[in-house]
């Protein structure tokens, strides 16, 4: 893979990364016992608010595992290779998720 279609994917990870980042920070949830809640209903809602934050960051945190392998896997010289077969990501592919670390065809026999 050519140098500038690297960097442009290098660059579209950092960028990614930096999103996840920042979403992560901002659904930290606040330490326990910093709020009175005025009502049962007030406290239930919080919680379940609280819940979707959460599953919200474990989903960024996921996320940004994969976008920091595929930025180890660019440092390596692996990266667009496909983990398992190690056949060639199809561009098209990395275009729209570049920190995919299988190809098409193994995603499809793994995702299942
Ligand atoms: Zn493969």
């Amino acid at each position: 893979m050519n140098p500038r279609r690297l960097q442009g994917f290098r660059d579209a990870l950092l960028a990614e990364r930096a999103r996840l980042v920042q979403e992560i920070e901002e659904v930290e949830p606040e330490p326990p016992g910093q709020t009175t809640y005025g009502s049962q209903a007030a406290a239930a809602s919080h919680v379940s608010a609280q819940q979707r934050d959460l599953a919200l960051r474990d989903r960024a945190e996921r996320q940004k595992a994969q976008v920091d392998a595929a930025l180890e896997r660019l440092e390596e010289g692996t990266f667009g290779r496909c983990r398992s077969c190690g056949d060639p990501i199809a561009e098209e592919r990395l275009d729209a998720l570049p920190w995919a670390a299988l190809c098409i065809d193994c995603q499809r026999k793994e995702g299942r």
